[in-house]
């Protein structure tokens, strides 16, 4: 097959003479078309199995030596042939083009990431528990005050998560508290974490639920390494946490 498209490929009017057979070199390089060919078509097949693993430009890089393996044979073996034109190579140019191939397959593991991140964001917790540990103390009257928050125990250093997306807007200095970490969420309501011994975030980040904002601690008046979590409604006004994480399907 190759030995056919050596002599028919030939797109010019037989000259007054015939030139030799091409020598090994070009035969060698049109073996490297071919393999070319062969390798892209692999490469194809493996950018659609791994689409999201290896870069959208890998397969342009791959494609442009063979486009230029393949035209460098075909007008190496223009000059040299008697029969009649034949298309025999050249179609090999022409039905794999890199750029377009390459193109469909960004746009191909551009939908896949898409889609794929829309989906890891769908399955998302959008909610979670403030941090592990003892549920020591609930909201309501105690010892004749008012406990506005739930109490979480636990060793110092504990990972404190916010318990749902949000901008944090305040990370520091609280009275009673003695370091605290506030975030608002999209409804506008607002966490409070105090006691925190370390926080890892700063005023106007963004947060995902889960997320680590902080570790428990014992500051401000507190008796014991505890979380003191307490929820803001909209309004401003302090409810039961417990009742908000409940109806988010977070048990503490
Ligand atoms: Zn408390």
């Amino acid at each position: 097959m190759l030995e056919d498209a050596v002599d028919r490929a030939s797109t010019r009017p037989t000259g007054t003479h015939r030139l030799p057979p091409p020598p090994s070199a070009l035969r060698g390089r049109i073996v490297v078309a071919a393999v070319a060919v062969g390798a892209f078509a692999a490469a194809g097949a493996g950018q659609t199995l791994q689409a999201l693993g290896s870069g959208p430009e890998a397969p342009a890089d791959e494609v442009t030596p063979l486009a230029n393996a393949a035209a460098d044979g075909a007008a190496a073996f223009g000059v040299g042939g008697t029969g009649p034109a034949s298309p025999q190579v050249l179609p090999v140019a022409k039905t794999v083009d890199p750029a377009a191939e390459a193109q469909k397959l960004t746009k191909s593991a551009r939908i896949t990431e898409d889609r794929e991140a829309a989906e890891a964001e769908a399955k998302r917790p959008k909610y979670a528990r403030p941090a592990n540990g003892d549920f020591t103390s609930g909201f309501g009257g105690r010892w004749g005050e008012m406990h506005y928050g739930i109490d979480i125990a636990g060793p110092i250093g504990t990972p404190i998560l916010s318990a749902a997306d949000g901008v944090v807007i305040e990370a520091g200095q609280a009275s009673g508290f003695g370091l605290w970490v506030k975030v608002e969420h999209p409804d506008g309501t607002v966490t409070v974490y105090g006691h925190v011994d370390t926080y890892s975030v700063r005023k106007g980040q963004v947060v995902q639920a889960g997320e680590q904002i902080a570790r428990m601690g014992n500051r401000g008046f507190s008796t014991g390494p505890h979380l003191h979590f307490e929820v803001w409604n909209p309004a401003g006004k302090k409810i039961n946490p417990l009742d908000w994480l409940n109806s988010r399907g977070i048990t503490v």
